[in-house]
This record gives C-alpha cells, structure tokens and sequence, in this order.
C-alpha cells in the first residue's frame, strides 16, 4: 500500500478516477463471455492495459474489474465459489499497472439481490460475502475499497460493513446510484440525500457520493442539492448519458464535448473526487485531468 495516502491527495485537490471499464475491455476483447470478471484470469493483459490507459490519462486511482464479483451475483455464472481467485486477480493487475502517486481502488458493486422483504436475502449474508470479496482485493493490492452503483442504501451499509470486517486496513468509500425525479433525487429503493449523508455519516464513512445513472448535467445539480447536507467530500462519477440501442451495439446520448462543459460545474458544486461512468473514456479523463490538474 501506498504510505503517501489518498487523503493527502483530497486536501490538496479534486481526486480523479477512471472511466467505464467494460467498454474499454470490450474493445480489446470483443466477445468477453457473460461475466466480465472472468477476463482477469482468461486475459490479464487486457485489463491492464485498460487500467494503463486511464493511469496514462491521467486518472489519481483506478477501480479493478471487480464490480460484480460478490459471490451471489457470481452465482449466476455458477462461479461463486471463484470470488476470492477472481477479486484477488483484479487487484494484482490493477496494482501492476499502478505508477508511482496512483492509486487502486477495490471495486465493490450490487448483488443485483434485494434484501428481505422486498427479497428473499438477509443483511448478513450480503455482507459476509462483502467481506470475502474485500479480503481478496485487500490481498491483492488495493489501496482502498470503492463501493459502487448501489441502489438500495441498506445494501450499500451491508457493503461498509462487510469490506471493513473483510480488510480491517482500507479506507471505503462509497456510491449510491440515483435517479432524478420531480420530486428530487431518489435511488431505485427511494433513499433521498438527506438520509444517505445520515446513514453514511453515522456509519463513519469519510468519503461518498453518487455514480452511474445521471448525465454529467444532472449529476452536477445533484452535487449542488448535497453539498449543503454534508461536509463530507462527494464523490460524482456521471455516465456520458443515458444507453441507448443503436443496431447492436449500446451508445450513450450525451456527446463528449457536452459531457465535459458541466464538469467545472461539478466541482463548483462541491464534488472533490470526480471520474466517469458508463460510456466514458480514457479521452475523457485524460479532459478531466486538464481540468483538476490545471487550474
Ligand atoms: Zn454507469
């Protein structure tokens, strides 16, 4: 682990991320196979040059190719029993693409489960296999754990846990997804951000924020109705717009160039670790990084 910390960084400036991963990955390997996590240990070589690419970019810290490999949404692809050979797999490559300064981030995301009694799971079975996938990126070299895209803040607290309990040393972060509604911003699971900044405040989370979802326009305005909820820094990492279908392939509506005039917006706001979602680039941050870098 890095004894200069990412927390230096934070005082210093906005923190930046990376882009999207799977797109990315798509590119280098054009037929992945349904489990995107699967490719850590079919082609390592893939995923690091991802990971290059948004060190090269510019990116402070970029999350593994992690995301779903919790061991109840690995059990789809009958792998659960593969958590920690895959989570342990993500972090080595992360890490050795990692420069001198650069960060990893344990990439942490939904079980795509809903918890009792919307769903058949109970809290301590999410978060025992939190704890597992955590200790397997700990293991393999991340910095800190970067939960992600979660929808239901209930499983987002089941994810702290579970990562503390797994990797006793990292830091957590985390991400709650969210979508704009007439009567504000609310997750799947209908989690406002006054109670989010509570519950993540309560459970001693020193960082947190929003991803996934949102164009880079409303992320901004999101970021500007939470910043004066909390003093915490805000993580934002919007998508380059919303997925639409185009032949056979998914694109995201917004164009770069719009993407990017609402990120001085972002920071204006008040988010301090800023990156992309769906549909961003290594093009995208290494425009980022000019931005946060520069000024
Ligand atoms: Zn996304």
């Amino acid at each position: 682990m890095n004894a200069y910390s990412i927390f230096d960084l934070l005082k210093r400036r906005v923190v930046l991320l990376d882009g999207a991963t799977g797109t990315e990955l798509m590119k280098r390997v054009p037929f992945p196979g349904p489990c995107p996590e699967l490719v850590n240990l079919e082609n390592p070589e893939a995923v690091q040059s991802v990971h290059g690419d948004y060190f090269l970019a510019g990116a402070d810290a970029v999350a593994t190719n992690s995301l779903g490999a919790n061991p109840l949404k690995l059990a789809a692809f009958g792998l659960s029993d593969q958590c920690r050979e895959l989570n342990l797999a993500a972090a080595r490559i992360a890490a050795a693409a990692r420069p001198s300064g650069g960060f990893v981030a344990g990439d942490i995301g939904p079980t795509g489960k809903f918890l009792k009694p919307q769903g058949e799971h109970v809290e301590s079975e999410f978060e025992d296999g939190f704890a597992l996938q955590a200790a397997a990126l700990a293991e393999g070299g991340a910095d800190f754990l970067l939960i992600e895209t979660m929808f239901d803040l209930r499983e987002a607290l089941c994810a702290v846990r579970g990562a503390r309990r797994g990797a006793p040393g990292l830091p957590v972060w985390a991400c709650l997804t969210f979508n704009r509604t007439k009567r504000g911003f609310f997750t799947l699971m209908g989690d406002g951000l006054e109670k989010a900044a509570r519950a993540f405040e309560a459970e001693g989370l020193p960082v947190f924020g929003a991803n996934c979802t949102l164009t880079s326009g409303d992320m901004a305005d999101l970021i500007g109705e939470w910043r004066p909820l909390t003093s915490s820094p805000l993580i934002a990492q919007a998508n380059a717009g919303k997925p639409e279908i185009s032949g056979d392939r998914v694109v995201y509506a917004q164009s770069m160039e719009d993407y990017l005039r609402e990120i001085p917006r972002l920071i204006r706001n008040g988010a301090s670790v800023i990156g992309g979602c769906c549909g961003t680039t290594p093009e995208y941050i290494r425009r980022m990084a000019s931005l946060v870098k520069g000024v």
